[in-house]
């Protein structure tokens, strides 16, 4: 610490005790911009060191997070109070996709030639996507090791240097994985991490950073925008989401219930891909309701062997109370939990039926434990229904014959079929949003390409007969090039 400088330190908070678990300095933005600049320096390096040498240190990084998942996962437990148990599992999802960013960031962004076409056809012609330089990643903590490291693996397999602003709540998860990278790259600080407050992360948005990737709230989101566009720094967006589960009339009711269970109520709902409402078919409605509130009452959250923990933040216990009461007030009734069970850390879950669709439990993001289930005549107002929301984040589908069919006509950035959230999982598929849930992409091609920016070469090989672009251009070779057009372009209809 320099003398005479201001220091300030923040807590991470254990939500299910609320004793402290950590205390970390809250950088400023002198501290932010001496770490990207020395990332910078390292990302020179990086970049230089090639695909086959940067995946075998991203392996070897994989190696050490899997050795240490234990730990982690008592890190993620202890900060943000999800179950070990969903802590290794959220583990295990992201060093899939670790994986498969190491391996195949060379097929999918190394230079590769491509048709010159007719008019250009001395050229040979390349393309090739670079990467940034150095990316900055702000991250949650509703998933502190899965969510992040989206962004983290694939802007590192590209060959980008990364500046890390983990979660006020779940920093000391992000140092873990800051920890783990350097003991597998000790040479220089490639993957740094910044701690802090939103303030520390707005000093991120506006350093020299080549590119923020962003997972938080659709409100912090737009302040990340607004800060980035002072630079003109382009951003990915992974914001808040609403999404919804339909339930056909043919749909396996039991498995569409044990989704609608596990897809709204694990991590006590603060997923931003949770089962916030759910659509069904009139002629299984009663049916199916009756299923998931059986289901649903073996859940409970607490400590201990609890199959939920408890809400991270405090604030968003009295926004939860809030859709609760204003549903019940407005005509909705309570079939499992309801107003009395949000009093404490650890709320209950609740399944709320005949909420009205404009009111904030249907429309606003709850992150918690809650259900808002309704009654549709058919799919089409299902669909009409899903995609009112201004999020779209992804979507589930129960139905046997017709799933196909209904995904296709929902507007969002994912759809599973017959289960809930597999399209997240998969490796080689996209995962972002639309709408109030964001753009850009991470995982899978798409999430590689998200941290490079495309560069395309020619090379003349040949003086072309046509040459086009000079003032010595002869009427002749106007001639010709009217005539191709007219026989290329021209007879389309
Ligand atoms: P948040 O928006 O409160 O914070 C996210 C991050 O932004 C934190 O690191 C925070 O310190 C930082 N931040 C806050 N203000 C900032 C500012 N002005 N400038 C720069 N950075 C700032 O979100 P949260 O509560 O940590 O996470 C929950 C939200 O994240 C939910 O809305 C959830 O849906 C969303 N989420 C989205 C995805 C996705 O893939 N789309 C994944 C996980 C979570």
């Amino acid at each position: 610490m320099t003398a005479g400088r201001e220091f300030s330190t923040f807590e991470v908070y254990d939500p299910a005790t609320g004793r402290a678990v950590g205390s970390y300095p809250a950088q400023s933005a002198a501290d932010v911009d001496a770490t990207v600049a020395a990332a910078h320096d390292a990302s020179a390096w990086w970049g230089a060191l090639g695909f086959a040498e940067r995946r075998r240190r991203l392996d070897a990084w994989r190696g050490e997070i899997a050795r240490g998942r234990a730990e982690l996962a008592e890190i993620i437990h202890t900060e943000m109070g999800k179950p070990i148990s969903d802590a290794k599992l959220e583990i295990a999802m992201a060093l899939e996709h670790l994986k498969w960013a190491a391996g195949n960031a060379e097929s999918v962004l190394g230079r590769r030639s491509v048709s010159p076409g007719l008019l250009a056809i001395n050229q040979e012609a390349t393309v090739e996507y670079r990467p940034f330089g150095v990316v900055g990643v702000i991250g949650p903590w509703n998933y502190p090791v899965f969510t992040p490291m989206g962004s983290l693996s694939f802007a590192l397999a590209a060959g980008n240097a990364v500046v890390f602003k983990p979660s006020e709540y779940a920093t000391g998860t992000g140092v873990w994985l800051a920890d783990a990278f350097a003991a597998v790259v000790p040479e220089h600080p490639v993957l740094s991490v910044v701690t802090g407050l939103a303030e520390t992360g707005a000093a991120l948005c506006r350093s020299a950073v080549g590119k923020i990737g962003f997972t938080g709230s659709t409100a912090t989101g737009k302040r990340v925008m607004a800060a980035c566009a002072e630079n003109l720094t382009p951003v990915l967006m992974e914001c808040g989401g609403k999404d919804a589960l339909i339930v056909d009339v043919d749909a396996d009711l039991d498995a569409a219930a044990d989704a609608a269970v596990w897809g709204g109520l694990s991590n006590a709902g603060q997923t931003c891909l949770a089962v916030e409402r759910v659509y069904v078919h009139a002629d299984v409605y009663d049916r199916f309701v009756a299923t998931l509130v059986a289901a649903a009452r073996g859940i409970s959250a607490g400590g201990g062997d609890s199959k939920i923990g408890p809400i991270t933040m405090l604030e968003q216990i009295e926004v939860i109370r809030r859709h609760i009461d204003d549903a019940i007030s407005r005509g909705a009734t309570a079939l499992l939990g309801g107003p009395q069970t949000v009093d404490r850390q650890f709320v209950q879950p609740t399944i709320l039926v005949d909420v009205p669709e404009d009111s904030a439990a249907v429309t606003e993001e709850t992150f918690g434990p809650t259900l808002t289930v309704a009654k549709v005549r058919d799919m089409d107002e299902a669909i009409e229904r899903v995609n009112a929301s201004e999020y779209a984040l992804g979507a589930t589908v129960f139905a046997r014959r017709n799933g196909r069919r209904i995904a296709d006509r929902i507007r969002a950035g994912g759809t599973s079929i017959n289960a809930f959230v597999a399209h997240a999982t998969i490796p080689t598929l996209p995962l972002g949003g639309v709408g109030s849930s964001g753009f850009g992409r991470v995982h899978g091609p798409d999430g590689l390409k998200e941290f490079t920016y495309a560069k395309a070469t020619t090379r003349q090989r040949f003086a072309s007969p046509l040459a086009l672009t000079t003032f010595a251009r002869s009427a002749a070779i106007d001639t010709v090039v009217d005539r191709l057009v007219a026989v290329l372009h021209g007879r389309t209809r």
